[in-house]
C-alpha cells in the first residue's frame, strides 16, 4: 500500500501523453494511425522497462467486409503488439489487454482534444481506451518498482481491431488465454466508476438482397424489389425483440436502390445482434435463417446473410467473483468505492472468458459518452486507476492476494 502512495505519479505528464496520443487518429481502418499509436506506447514501455521486456509486432490479415454495394472489400489493419516480461520464478502469469483503435473515422470532425474544465478532457479515445493504456503502463511501473515484481510474468496485448469486433486479432485469444492465469483489460469503467460485470454476447451481420431491376412505368410487376424484401425481413425479424431484451436485433444501416423509376435490384442491411444467454445465439440465427429461406422462395430474389456472433455472453463465474473481491479490497484501501454493474456492451473480455481466462475488463479510466464527439475522461481517474491496478499487482506479487 505505502509503495503505491509513495510512487510518484506525475498527473500532468500523463495528461500531456494522453493529449498527444489522442490527437493521432487511429480508426480501425486507418492502419498508419493505429501503428503510430502502437509506436507511442511501445516507446513508453521501452523507456520504462528497457531490456526487461521483449516486443513482438505481428502483421494481421486484411479484414474482409461487405460494402454498401454488397461486394466483398479488403480492409488493411494495423499491427498486433505483444510486450512481454518473463520471469522464471513467477507464480502468476497475467495478461494485460487493450486496443489501439478508435471508432472515429479519419474524415470525422472529431480529431483533437480540448479541455472542458479543470478535470474533464474531451477527445477521441481519451477514455476508450487510450487513457486506460496509460493506466496499464503506470500500474506495471508500480509493480516493477517492487522487490516482488519477478513473482509475476506479464504480457501486454495491444490489438488494432477491437472496435470492429476484433475479427483478426481474435485468432490469437485462445492461445493467450491458455498461457495466462488471469487478465486485466483496460476498457473504461462505466460512467459512475462501476466495473462491468455480466455482459451480453454480440455479432454484426450484413444481409445482402438481390432482386430484379425493372422500369417502374413499363414493367413494374416483372421486377423484384430488393429494398421491399429487406423491409419484409425486418418486420419478421423484429418480432424477436421483446421487452425483456434477451435477444436484441438492431437494423443499423440500410443501403440500396438508385433511380426512383427503377425497381431496386440490390440492397444491403447491416444488423447488430445482442444475446443474453448462451442458447440465444442459436435461437436468433435460426429465426433469421427461417425468414430468409421463406423470402428466397420468391422468384428472382436471393437474400444471403454474412457475419457471425463473434462474442458470447460473459456470465460471471467464481474466479471472476474472487478477482472482483480482490479489486474491491484494494479499492477500499485507497478509499475508493468500487461497484459492479451488468451491461449490454461487449469487449474482448467476452472472448477471453469464453476461453476460460478469468478477467475484469473495465479497469481503465472513468469517463463517458464514448463512441461520440462528446467522449470525455475524468482526469483524476488517471492517477486513481493507476494506483488501484498497481496495488492489485503488488498484492498479487507479494501473495497477499490469492485468486
Ligand atoms: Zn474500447
Amino acid at each position: 500500500m505505502s509503495l503505491v502512495k509513495e510512487f510518484n505519479i506525475n498527473k500532468d505528464h500523463m495528461i500531456s501523453d494522453l493529449i498527444e496520443v489522442c490527437n493521432i487518429n487511429s480508426h480501425s481502418y486507418n492502419p498508419n494511425g493505429v501503428n503510430s499509436v502502437a509506436d507511442f506506447y511501445i516507446n513508453k514501455f521501452q523507456n520504462s522497462f528497457k531490456n526487461k521486456i521483449s516486443i513482438e509486432r505481428l502483421k494481421l490479415d486484411n479484414h474482409q467486409i461487405i460494402s454498401d454495394k454488397g461486394e466483398f472489400e479488403q480492409k488493411e489493419l494495423g499491427d498486433l503488439i505483444f510486450i512481454k516480461k518473463a520471469s522464471s520464478k513467477a507464480s502468476h502469469k497475467i495478461l494485460l489487454m487493450g486496443h489501439l483503435d478508435t471508432v472515429y473515422p479519419i474524415d470525422s470532425q472529431f480529431q483533437k482534444c480540448s479541455k472542458i474544465d479543470g478535470d474533464i478532457l474531451n477527445g477521441p479515445g481519451v477514455s476508450d481506451i487510450k487513457g486506460g493504456l496509460l493506466v496499464m503502463h503506470k500500474a506495471l511501473e508500480i509493480l516493477e518498482s517492487s522487490k516482488d515484481a519477478d513473482n509475476i510474468t506479464w504480457t501486454v496485448c495491444l490489438n488494432p481491431d477491437e472496435e470492429i469486433g476484433s475479427p483478426e486479432s481474435q485468432k490469437y485469444f485462445e492461445k493467450l488465454s491458455g498461457e495466462h492465469d488471469l487478465a486485466m483489460i483496460f476498457e473504461p469503467s462505466l460512467s459512475d466508476g462501476s466495473i462491468a460485470w455480466q455482459r451480453k454476447g454480440t455479432g454484426n451481420f450484413q444481409l445482402v438482397a438481390r432482386g430484379k431491376a425493372a422500369h417502374v412505368g413499363r414493367e413494374f410487376s416483372s421486377g423484384q424489389s430488393a429494398i421491399y424484401a429487406l423491409a419484409e425481413f425486418m418486420i419478421e425479424a423484429n418480432k424477436l425483440n421483446t421487452k425483456e431484451e434477451n435477444i436484441i436485433i438492431n437494423f443499423g444501416k440500410i443501403t440500396g436502390g438508385g433511380a426512383l423509376n427503377t425497381v431496386p435490384d440490390k440492397a444491403v442491411l447491416g444488423i447488430n445482434i445482442r444475446t443474453q444467454a448462451l442458447e440465444d445465439e442459436k435461437i436468433a440465427i435460426e429465426h433469421l435463417q427461417k425468414i430468409i429461406s421463406k423470402l428466397n422462395e420468391k422468384d428472382n430474389l436471393e437474400l444471403s446473410l454474412h457475419g457471425k456472433l463473434n462474442r458470447k455472453p460473459k456470465i460471471p463465474n467464481e474466479k471472476m467473483e474472487r478477482l472482483y473481491e480482490a479489486f474491491q479490497s484494494c479499492a477500499k484501501e485507497l478509499d475508493l468505492d468500487l461497484k459492479k454493474k451488468n451491461t449490454g456492451g461487449c469487449c474482448d473480455g467476452n472472448n477471453l472468458h469464453e476461453f476460460g481466462l478469468a478477467n475484469l475488463d473495465t479497469l481503465g479510466v472513468r469517463g463517458g459518452n464514448i463512441h461520440s464527439k462528446d467522449e470525455f475522461i475524468c482526469l483524476d481517474s488517471l492517477v486513481e486507476r493507476s494506483q488501484l491496478n498497481g496495488l492489485f499487482l503488488l498484492k498479487l506479487a507479494s501473495n497477499e492476494i490469492k485468486i
